[in-house]
């Protein structure tokens, strides 16, 4: 494989310091070539000068100060701003751009790097949820490959290559998270350091709250959805607790292919950067015969009314999926705020989604206002719920 240049947007969050875990693992196949962060300025400089980067990006003003002063002695070029980006992108020699934002704020650079002929390795859900047609549209009119990272969609998209069949269905698998079993009752009594402690997975703390109130899984569905051209009816969500099959593909056969290891992002991290190349990893292998169960469950939608709301919304269209983000979004802030109930956070979404009007095919100025006005009403919300 001919050494890749890469751009990681967002490098200082869970999934950006995996992909770094990555290229230290393959100096010979990954140069970076460019990292952005929003606040988080000593690491961001840190890792530009361990692994050789030639310019950094913080959103942050103050940020980009510090990081200035820190970089002062080296060859980094250090820039400000989301805008700064866009230029980048349009100016860069790179081979594949991973976008690991946390949120809607990932939307505009995913963008700005497909309207640039990139190939995204993508990471940020929420730009598919929020946005999905207009994201698969840009990344077509500028044949821009969209490579999938979240660890199904990784899944799926590796269970595709080299089939000629026609899919059928597709099953997302849930690992269920930390409430699975927990009854209607003990839902009402969920705190902030119960909800983050993940069975399975090691993440960022928003996607941990996502998994907890399992809309990780139906944002998942809307991804899938715009991500492999299925209908939402074609896409079932199975919870499998051991999180070893990451989500199957089935055929018009009959036939299901499933793609298993052990939890660990930086496999489908590399997939999408290396693709369609598959390197080495130096990480736990399954062990078959220590494994003492694997089994399958449907979810539950009473106690899990985020996994019914994205379905409804998908089906709905438009721009209330970004409506139903963004309510999302400013609901688990509040939660990790403590200012929230757990139990209250579909809630938030639903009262917002009730009071959205309907766009059936918004541009990106739709998008970034229908997302601005469901935070208002969904702050709202969250202010006559507060917790105190
Ligand atoms: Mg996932």
């Amino acid at each position: 494989m001919k050494k890749r240049k890469i751009a990681i947007l967002g490098s200082t969050g869970s999934i950006g310091r995996q992909a770094l875990e990555v290229v230290a693992e393959h100096p010979d196949l990954f140069q970076v070539e460019l990292l952005t962060a929003n606040t988080s300025a000593a690491l961001l400089a840190e890792q530009a000068l361990r692994f050789d980067v030639n310019q950094v990006v913080l959103h942050d003003e103050r940020a980009y100060r510090q990081a200035k002063d820190l970089l002062a002695d080296s060859m980094v070029k250090v820039y400000a701003g989301t805008t700064a980006v866009e230029g980048l992108m349009e100016t860069m020699d790179v081979d594949v751009v991973l976008s690991a934002q946390v949120g809607f704020s990932g939307l505009e650079p995913t963008l700005a790097a497909l309207r640039h002929g990139k190939a995204v390795a993508l990471s940020n859900k929420e730009s598919l949820v929020a946005a999905g047609s207009l994201v698969m549209r840009t990344a077509r009119e500028h044949q821009a490959p969209v490579l999938p990272v979240d660890s199904e969609h990784s899944a799926i998209f590796q269970c595709l290559q080299g089939q000629r069949g026609s899919l059928e269905k597709l099953l997302l698998t849930a690992s269920g998270g930390p409430f699975l079993h927990h009854t209607a009752e003990q839902m009402k009594q969920i705190s902030k350091a119960e909800a983050l402690r993940h069975p399975r997975w090691n993440m960022g703390e928003k996607i941990t709250i996502d998994c907890a109130t399992l809309m990780n899984k139906g944002l998942e569905m809307i991804e899938a959805h715009w991500l492999f051209d299925m209908a939402p009816e074609a896409i079932q969500i199975v919870v499998h607790p051991q999180s070893i099959i990451h989500s199957m593909v089935q055929f018009t056969d009959g036939t299901v292919l499933a793609q298993m290891s052990n939890p660990d992002m930086r496999i489908p991290i590399q997939y999408a950067l290396a693709y369609p190349e598959r390197p080495s990893l130096s990480i736990p292998r399954l062990d078959f015969a220590a494994m003492k169960e694997f089994t399958f469950l449907e979810p539950d939608l009473e106690r899990f009314p985020c996994i019914r709301l994205a379905y409804d919304t998908l089906a709905l269209g438009g721009n209330l999926p970004c409506a139903m983000n963004a309510a999302n979004e400013e609901a688990v802030w509040a939660f990790l705020r403590e200012e929230l109930p757990f139990s209250r956070i579909p809630a938030v979404i639903e009262q917002v989604l009730s009071e959205s009007v309907r766009i059936a095919e918004p541009v990106l100025e739709d998008i970034i206002q229908t997302d601005h006005l469901a935070r208002i009403k969904a702050q709202e919300w969250i202010y006559k719920w507060k917790t105190n």
